[in-house]
């Protein structure tokens, strides 16, 4: 009998739970390492690669309505699992139970956009492009698509990519998050009931040596990515060498403008789960709250002050926490050392989270209660790098203009967002700014499944975002036939002008 505390491989649809190095996974809640994870070598995973690659020929050949299928009896088997998979997310990652569901909820959005893929692979004809010639276009599979994740969505952000590439006919390699690792078994665990032919989809479990083997292996067509913006850069600029389609999704530092007409205590509340869900730990997270005037600013901070003291930190299978703890200690640390920085920088810490007090038996846990700094400044450290943490600070501006500059100027371009009830500086802003997501009254603006996922600047390296038409063209490559029957005019001899339309 395996281990079930090992969490091991889905390759070929077989289990592997033997073999190379491990690494233990955490309860953030209870600073217990209660499993571990194996890490592939080489060899588990060109295996993984070798099962993705015997499956795609008759994958490929597979009708779309078939595999599309798979897809419909997915959605109904992840509902019915919700509550093993979001306490899997939970024990993993430290999320609330609510916020995992929410996530869940919005990865079940894509498998079902992925089973409109009939639909969504039909191509494009013209009949007569030329006398009784008719040309096409096909939206052909890759092959083997890799895709390596981050750990702050486990079970949302694997489901923004495979189900597509897989709905559109290729096969696929998954390596998840070392750290939150079983929620994204199980569900391609749960592929497999809903039909999915083994070696379709496998999942490593691994760190960079899994990574750099599906970076190098020619066998791979193509690499999603989504996770911090230095590996993003990195996977990127490996994958595009050795002539890969990659799309890497990065971090972010995502400001939301507070207008002075703006409602503020709509805008407090809207802000406080977009500062402090998921502690902080999401790429389209508000970590920067821009207030354009000084009374805007201090009716935010006293309303901010006022909703931060009602809030409760504790594990996330606590149905009464409003936020659950950091996922790693190292990560805490980090988080707590960037506290430190802001006030040595010179911000004014207005609620300092770092005393805070975790409930009765999980004193081991990697809390931090909800910062909030004022009088934060663009040179600062806390400014400029993503926290990733329940750190909200506070800018002072005079003007929207002041406000969107700021924004233009930061080095990433993932989300942002304004509160405003003027609907003129309203388009200005979404017309204007340099982000690739923008929200009006909106805090985060996530785009549903059949709109696409991207950021700009060095939040995003590469042509297309994830999921939705961006992802289907992400997973096909088209190609475009002519075709004319033999007729006599064909027998008339060579032609040795271009041919035109003319
Ligand atoms: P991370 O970059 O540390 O890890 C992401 C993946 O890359 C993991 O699977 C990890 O095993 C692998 N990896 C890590 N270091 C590597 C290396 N040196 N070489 C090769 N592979 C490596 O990111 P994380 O901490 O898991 O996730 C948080 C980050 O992800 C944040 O920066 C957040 O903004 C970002 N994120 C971005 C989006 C988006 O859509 N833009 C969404 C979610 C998270």
């Amino acid at each position: 009998m395996p281990n079930q505390n090992i969490i091991g491989h889905l390759i070929n649809g077989q289990n592997v739970r033997e073999g190379g190095r491990t690494q233990d996974v955490f309860n953030p809640a209870t600073g217990k390492a209660e499993k571990s994870v194996l890490l592939a070598d080489q060899h588990t995973v060109e295996a993984a690669i070798a099962s993705a690659q015997a499956a795609f020929p008759a994958w490929r050949n597979t009708p779309p309505l078939k595999r599309a299928r798979v897809m419909s009896n997915l959605k109904h088997l992840l509902e019915k699992h919700a509550d093993a998979i979001c306490q899997l997310i939970t024990a993993e990652h430290g999320k609330v139970l609510s916020d995992a569901m929410g996530e869940l909820q919005r990865g079940i959005e894509n498998i079902e956009y992925a089973s409109y893929a009939p639909e969504l692979l039909k191509g494009e004809h013209t009949k007569n492009a030329g006398p009784s010639i008719d040309s096409w276009s096909e939206m052909q599979p890759l092959g083997v698509v890799a895709g390596i994740t981050p750990f702050n969505f486990p079970a949302m952000v694997p489901l923004w990519m495979w189900p597509l590439a897989i709905a559109c006919g290729n096969t696929f390699v998954l390596k998840p998050s070392e750290r939150a690792p079983s929620s994204t078994l199980l569900i391609a665990q749960l592929a497999l009931e809903a039909g999915l032919p083994p070696g379709v989809l496998n999942v490593v479990n691994g760190d960079k040596v899994a990574v750099d083997t599906l970076l190098n292996d020619k066998r791979v067509q193509a690499v999603s990515f989504v996770g911090s913006t230095p590996v993003a850069e990195y996977i990127y600029a490996t994958g595009s060498a050795q002539g890969k389609r990659v799309q890497a999704l990065g971090g972010a530092k995502n400001h939301a403008i507070v207008m002075p007409d703006a409602d503020i205590p709509q805008a407090v509340s809207a802000l406080m789960g977009a500062a402090y869900g998921s502690c902080g730990e999401r790429c389209m997270a508000i970590p920067l709250l821009v207030a354009v005037g000084d009374t805007t600013a201090d009716a935010l901070i006293e309303g901010l002050k006022t909703e931060i003291a009602k809030m409760r930190v504790g594990p996330g299978t606590d149905s009464l926490s409003d936020m659950g703890p950091l996922v790693t200690r190292q990560h805490c640390d980090k988080v707590r050392g960037y506290v430190e920085q802001g006030v040595a920088e010179g911000a004014r810490l207005v609620v300092d989270g770092r005393s805070i007090v975790p409930p009765s038996g999980y004193e081991d846990g990697y809390y931090l209660g909800p910062c909030l700094f004022d009088h934060v400044k663009p040179g600062m450290r806390i400014y400029q790098e993503e926290i990733f943490g329940p750190v909200l600070g506070v800018v002072r501006v005079e003007s929207l203009q002041e406000a969107m500059d700021l924004i233009d100027a930061h080095e990433f371009g993932n989300g942002t967002c304004i509160f405003t009830r003027d609907g003129e500086a309203a388009r200005y802003f979404t017309d204007s700014i340099q982000v690739g997501m923008v929200g009006v009254n909106v805090p985060l603006p996530v785009p549903v499944a059949y709109h696409s996922f991207g950021g700009w600047k060095r939040s995003l390296f590469g042509d297309l975002g994830a999921y939705g038409p961006d992802g289907v063209r992400f997973y096909t490559r088209r190609k475009t036939i002519t075709q004319r029957w033999p007729s006599a005019g064909v027998r008339e001899g060579a032609v040795f002008s271009f041919p035109s339309s003319r």
